[in-house]
């Protein structure tokens, strides 16, 4: 199978509504990552993604809809504060979990009762969903365990040959996931931290819990049990710069290729040691994260890490995903 990369277009989203009518699976940019998509109400077709990505059986897909899709049509009822969020936050980036009416394949969340819903706002992808006008179950378009694809040629990189087309909408601006919510509870709890923080969702709902995986019990989020976003070179996290000028001299003398990460403000203390800025801003480190750790791993032997200084807000996420790139929390 040839695959094509294609931006906006003459006849793109006819091509992509008949390859997802035909039960294939299309790449499509969001906000957020690419996503790979399939029919989210065909059992063969979403188990498709399974098999493209190598992902767990048990990792659940977020399904995506356009902004006037009927989603009482998916969700088994909603408390007050996840309609007062959706008003607030949606379309973005922030995928909301439900008590599920069972409607999409049993596949989509695994067996589990709750259906977790994204409305993204990325034209590409507002598009293509209307186009399609159909729930679109889509995980991130990478092979289970890489990193997650901010471009189309990321996407490429992972599934050249094994999927039809890719929806081309430049750069992903987020650069993170989504924040995943779980909305069944009497108060809204983080699943996994992203771009809509927790203060903005207490701002709207009042309050905000965030989930924390108590030692030996089953993950809320499955997907957060399973080692993530890791670049395919060997990595070092650390704390200071002076740890991680040690580091890279250390692999140097060795006749390796290191690479710093680190934030804007610590790239003067790495004494004109190969390095790559990870930016200033929490927005800014989520949006350069993953093409930095993707191009790290086609030339470093060895990446380095140093965890950033601020941790809150946006952070929150980001940290997340770096510190399992580094393999520390995973
Ligand atoms: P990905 O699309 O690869 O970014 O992963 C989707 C994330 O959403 C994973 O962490 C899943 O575990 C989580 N997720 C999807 N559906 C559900 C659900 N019904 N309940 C809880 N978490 C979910
Ligand atoms: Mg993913």
């Amino acid at each position: 199978m040839e695959t094509q990369i294609i931006a906006r277009a003459h006849g793109w989203l006819s091509r992509a509504k008949k390859y997802i009518e035909e039960g294939e699976v299309v790449a499509f940019h969001t906000e957020t990552v690419y996503g790979l998509g399939a029919n989210a109400f065909n059992d063969d077709a979403v188990l498709k993604i399974f098999a493209l990505k190598g992902r767990p059986a048990d990792n659940p897909l977020i399904v995506h809809v356009h902004r006037d899709y009927e989603i009482s049509r998916l969700i088994d009822g909603e408390p007050p504060y996840a309609a007062a969020l959706r008003a607030a936050f949606l379309p973005g980036p922030l995928t909301m979990v439900y008590p599920s009416t069972g409607k999409v394949s049993q596949y989509v969340s695994c067996g589990l009762p709750t259906l977790a819903i994204r409305v993204p706002s990325s034209p590409t992808a507002q598009e293509f969903l209307r186009e399609v006008d159909l729930p679109i179950a889509a995980p991130s378009a990478n092979l289970s365990k890489h990193v997650s694809p901010v471009t189309a040629r990321h996407v490429y990189d992972d599934f050249n040959g094994k999927i039809p087309l890719i929806l081309d909408g430049g750069a992903c601006m987020g650069g993170i996931e989504s924040t995943v919510l779980d909305c069944t509870g009497e108060v809204p709890q983080i699943l996994r931290g992203g771009l809509v923080t927790r203060e903005m969702i207490a701002s709207v709902a009042g309050d905000c819990g965030v989930y924390v995986r108590k030692e030996g019990e089953q993950p809320k989020s499955p997907g957060m049990a399973y080692k993530h976003y890791s670049p395919r070179c060997k990595t070092a996290y650390c704390r200071s710069a002076e740890e991680a000028n040690a580091l890279y001299d250390g692999e140097a003398e060795q006749g390796g290729r290191p690479c710093i990460l680190a934030e804007s403000g610590l790239i003067s203390a790495l004494g004109g040691r190969e390095a790559l800025d990870l930016g200033g801003t929490g927005e800014e480190m989520a949006r350069r994260l993953y093409a930095l750790l993707r191009s790290a791993e086609k030339s470093a032997t060895l990446l380095i890490g140093v965890e950033p200084k601020e941790q809150e807000g946006v952070m929150v996420g980001v940290l997340n995903r770096l510190r399992r790139a580094f393999g520390v929390d995973a």
